[in-house]
């Protein structure tokens, strides 16, 4: 049942509907496409008077676009409404502490360009080297119309101010997400957590987790960051910072983390821990010394390893899924989600993994809740995905925010 919070709530104007039915409309036709307005009416529950005032707006807005006649058994041939992929581009940027990516997209979320640049210390310089490449985006498709930026962080982002609160492996804090970038490129911008941006993508435009109510992503990278789905809501807390389980203390008195805190849980899960984990384990792999190994190797080039049979690189690929586990055991018995989407390059290794991560989230579950594990397809690029939903989602409609 959801509840209307008297202490702050805004009253529906005639606006506010028309604006929700708009929504409505735009997304069931995204996710119908080709669909009848008879269709969208019956799929909606509008009146089709109010199907095809809000039909017209949106083809005079060129968001969609009427395509071929359909077929009926009798009477009418419908004219099937569809995206209008032709319009509208999105820019998404994925920061992460070693690599930025950015990329072009159309309103189904497709990518049309890419781009990537090595992640600055700092955000000033980060602004410098990011807007022209922006800039290059936009005028590698000339005939779209760009409608925003997402931009997804490894951190939490303060939800006044959108200042940077808490970014441990990025290193930067306190400095404004939002208006230079805005300024500077002449388009709206969208900042969120990377996580969060993840589990909005996953329910919008996942195969498997498309309108699913309870859903938790743990996004495995350089740290750990959770985005949750609860009752159809986003929980960001009051603060902005809810889902930071990653920092949450798994092991007592253990590693210290940059977060200040010890034996954070992502001291132990993390793409970093394995590669600390295959660097301790002594490894000669092809003649290399261990200290060698340790200042060079990256994740992917572990993945790689475990790949071709290398034990080591298997046996710290398989003590960092024991530690996923036992990490997102309480994360189920907590909060019983219907599903749970790991997010991250791990997930290439999901046969090594995969068993692991559920075997020991059997051993330590004791509630009756019947969540899947389920890993993201890497493919589908989720990070960028997620920072592309977030402009996406101000169209057509997102999950509302607790
Ligand atoms: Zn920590």
């Amino acid at each position: 049942m959801r509840r209307i919070d008297l202490s702050n709530f805004q009253v529906a104007t005639s606006e506010t509907a028309r604006d929700i039915n708009r929504r409505i409309v735009l997304n069931l036709i995204r996710t119908h496409q080709p669909i009848s307005r008879a269709d969208l009416a019956r799929h909606s529950g509008l009146q089709r008077s109010t199907v095809s005032v809000i039909a017209e707006q949106l083809i005079k807005e060129r968001w969609i676009t009427e395509g071929a006649n359909g077929h009926t058994p009798r009477g009418r041939r419908p004219t099937f409404l569809h995206l209008n992929k032709e319009r509208v581009g999105i820019i998404g940027i994925n920061v992460r502490p070693v690599t930025t990516t950015l990329a072009l997209a159309d309103l189904d979320a497709n990518f049309l360009a890419q781009d990537s640049m090595a992640t600055p210390q700092n955000p000033q310089e980060f602004l410098t080297e990011v807007v022209p490449r922006v800039r290059k985006l936009i005028t590698a498709r000339p005939g779209l119309t760009c409608e925003g930026i997402g931009r997804i962080l490894p951190g939490r982002v303060d939800l006044n101010t959108k200042q940077l609160v808490f970014a441990p492996n990025l290193g930067w804090s306190d400095f404004d997400l939002k208006k230079p970038l805005e300024k500077a490129t002449r388009l709206p911008v969208e900042v969120e957590n990377a996580a969060n941006s993840c589990a909005l993508s996953e329910i919008c435009f996942g195969r498997r987790a498309e309108g699913l109510s309870n859903l938790v992503i743990v996004t495995v990278s350089e740290g750990i960051g959770c985005g949750l789905i609860l009752n159809h809501q986003l929980v960001q807390g009051a603060t902005g910072t809810a889902g930071e389980f990653g920092h949450a203390a798994l092991i007592h008195d253990g590693l210290e983390c940059s977060c200040g805190n010890r034996g954070c849980w992502e001291m132990y899960a993390s793409n970093t821990a394995a590669v600390r984990y295959y660097s301790q384990s002594g490894s000669t792999s092809r003649g290399r010394r261990a200290e060698t190994v340790e200042n060079t190797i990256s994740f992917d080039h572990l993945l790689r390893l475990a790949d071709q049979g290398d034990a080591k690189a298997v046996d710290a690929l398989e003590q960092m899924a024991k530690y996923l586990g036992l990490g997102i055991a309480p994360l189920i018995a907590g909060l019983a989600p219907d599903m749970i989407v790991i997010v991250g390059e791990v997930t290439r290794a999901w046969n090594k993994v995969g068993p692991i991560i559920k075997e020991t989230v059997r051993r330590h579950s004791f509630t009756r809740a019947e969540t899947q594990i389920v890993p993201s397809d890497p493919i589908t690029q989720p990070r960028l995905r997620g920072a592309i939903a977030l402009v996406l989602l101000k169209h057509f409609g997102a999950p509302a925010v607790a």
